[in-house]
């Protein structure tokens, strides 16, 4: 073959996309019943957008950024995440002047430079919520519950919520200062990222996954023993709106999120369903992004964000639970050329105009063929069509399940499927 998939790409094949089309069928339902409405950006924006927003020191910016100059000169990248994007719209549609909070959702093709692995992509989609312009603890608790709400409407059960605040620019700066004052004295012993995460953004070392720094992360000062007191107000009054709601959670000293934005409440879920336990959605706050990074106006938000692949591969485990798309024809004609095909095309379209799936054979085949052909494109119900029939105007049906026949005149086939 001469040609092969970019390294790090898929194809999504019929079979995935009906598992596909369910996720996004619960996603959108789910997503408009809290009262979110669908946004798409752009693949491309602007390099700088990224730096700016999702931070120079994330793992996304400095490595992973598919970044391309076009024809005209321009600085762009294929965006790693959907937020920026939608931060961006925001400001450049004036939706600062729509009344608050503007609630919005994507489902978005995204792309990350990584190294591939199983289950990890260069090209894969997300789907994520946005909520601008709620500073109130109700916006971070609607907010944990939609994503609550989809996962369980998606057939999740054994779901766990952790959650932690990051606190505001004020408070963190402490933390910040503790933090690196903790981890200086043992910087040699920490991994070459998180050596160079000291100096750039401390916190996310308490993110590191390399072994060797585990020991120094658990005996680190925590963020909530310095949250300023909006700060810790706002979290304990999230933390009770949850439970007043019976969503249980486990406060996380150690959840920061990779990317720079975030501010006051970040969160997680993570499935032990299907024997794979793992961060399945993630999100948080983001106070300062519009205001201080975009120049917009002060507009406080929350988002979170599912990789739909993930999910995907997940509910391939229980597709028999799942209400997917039937794609096998309820009926299978068959014929036999001529004016017999003409017919077959003239009935299939009156019987899709009254929504039966239908699947006509274009070349005919022997009557033996047929038989075989319909069973292996799982049909319900399979009707050939002959010179008898034609001449008649009557046709039989047979139902391929037991094999029954049944006497039907052409013109009311309809009626026919109506019945069944
Ligand atoms: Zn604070
Ligand atoms: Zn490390």
């Amino acid at each position: 073959m001469k040609y092969k998939r970019v390294k790090g790409t898929r194809d999504i094949l019929p079979d995935e996309w009906l598992i596909k089309d369910y996720i996004e069928g619960v996603v959108k339902e789910t997503a408009y019943a809290f009262g979110y409405r669908e946004i798409t950006t752009p693949i491309l924006e602007d390099t700088g957008l990224f730096i700016h927003s999702v931070g120079d020191s994330s793992d996304i910016v400095t490595k992973e950024m598919y970044t391309l100059q076009d024809k005209g000169g321009r600085d762009l990248v294929m965006i790693p995440e959907g937020t920026a994007g939608v931060c961006r719209a925001y400001l450049e549609n004036k939706m600062t002047v729509w009344p608050k909070p503007v609630k919005l959702f994507y489902l978005q093709r995204l792309f990350r430079y990584e190294r591939p692995q199983k289950g990890r992509y260069r090209e894969f989609s997300q789907f994520g919520v946005e909520c601008f312009g709620s500073k109130n603890p109700l916006a971070d608790a609607e907010i944990i519950s939609l994503a609550n709400t989809i996962l369980k409407n998606l057939k999740f059960d054994s779901l766990e919520l952790h959650i932690n605040s990051l606190g505001c620019p004020t408070c963190r700066k402490d933390y910040r200062e503790a933090l690196v004052t903790h981890f200086s004295e043992n910087k040699q012993h920490l991994c070459e990222d998180c050596q160079d995460r000291l100096s750039k953004n401390p916190l996310r070392i308490l993110d590191c996954k390399v072994r060797s720094c585990r020991p120094y992360i658990d005996d680190t000062p925590k963020m909530k023993d310095y949250l300023c007191e909006e700060c810790k107000t706002h979290f304990n009054q999230v933390l009770e709106l949850l439970a007043s709601m019976d969503i249980s959670f486990v406060v996380d000293d150690k959840l920061v999120r990779g990317l720079d934005y975030y501010s006051r409440t970040v969160f997680e879920i993570i499935s032990k369903d299907l024997g794979a336990q793992g961060t399945v959605l993630g999100g948080g706050r983001y106070d300062g992004l519009i205001h201080r990074e975009l120049d917009g106006p002060e507009t406080p938000s929350m988002g979170f964000a599912m990789g739909i692949e993930r999910i995907t591969m997940l509910l391939q485990n229980k597709v028999e639970e799942l209400d997917l798309r039937n794609p096998n024809p309820d009926i299978y004609i068959s014929n036999f050329g001529g004016e017999t095909a003409m017919l077959s095309l003239k009935i299939a379209q009156d019987l899709r105009q009254n929504g039966v799936k239908v699947w006509v054979d274009l070349e005919s085949k022997g009557m033996k063929k047929v038989f075989d052909l319909a069973e292996k494109r799982k049909a319900s119900y399979l009707l050939v069509l002959g010179e008898d029939e034609l001449k008649t105007g009557k046709c039989s049906i047979r139902r391929l399940s037991d094999r029954t026949d049944f006497n039907v005149e052409l013109q009311k086939i309809s009626l026919f499927f109506d019945k069944e």
